[in-house]
């Protein structure tokens, strides 16, 4: 990343108030993603600065888990979805757009979508033969 260029989840890292940030523990925090593609849509980010899931600690892991954990409860509370797509664009051939790693937590509910038979298939618009 360009030195110019300002991460967005760094910025809110920072801040261990950040209005953003639903939940948090050592490692990590929970925010609602700010352009939300189903009501609820949140996001698990680690608190470093790192780009891909595959490097994050065995103790970032245990910390991303327990705040997966702990969002389904608080959106099912709050939003009853009928459940979740849970994904990582891990680099940007994946379609990550923020160049620190994150998880979307996407509370889905019945009929959100006219064919619901998609789900991570809908990620890649062609199949392998
Ligand atoms: P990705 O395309 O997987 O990198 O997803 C990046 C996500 O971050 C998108 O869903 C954005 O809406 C979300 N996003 C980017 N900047 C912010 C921000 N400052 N606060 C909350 N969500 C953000
Ligand atoms: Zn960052």
């Amino acid at each position: 990343m360009n030195q110019d260029d300002r991460c967005p989840f760094c910025e809110i890292a920072q801040e261990p108030a950040h209005q953003r940030i639903v939940s948090q523990n050592n490692y990590a925090f929970l925010i609602r993603d700010g352009n939300p593609i189903s009501a609820g849509h949140s996001l698990i980010i680690p608190k470093r600065h790192i780009g891909s899931f595959f490097k994050t600690s065995e103790g970032e892991k245990h910390c991303i888990l327990e705040l997966l954990e702990q969002a389904k409860i608080q959106l099912d509370r709050e939003f009853q979805p009928a459940t979740y797509n849970i994904g990582i664009n891990d680099g940007p051939a994946a379609g990550q757009t923020v160049p620190h790693m994150h998880i979307h937590v996407v509370p889905r509910y019945e009929d959100d979508e006219q064919e619901s038979k998609g789900g991570m298939r809908c990620v890649v618009p062609t199949t392998v033969d």
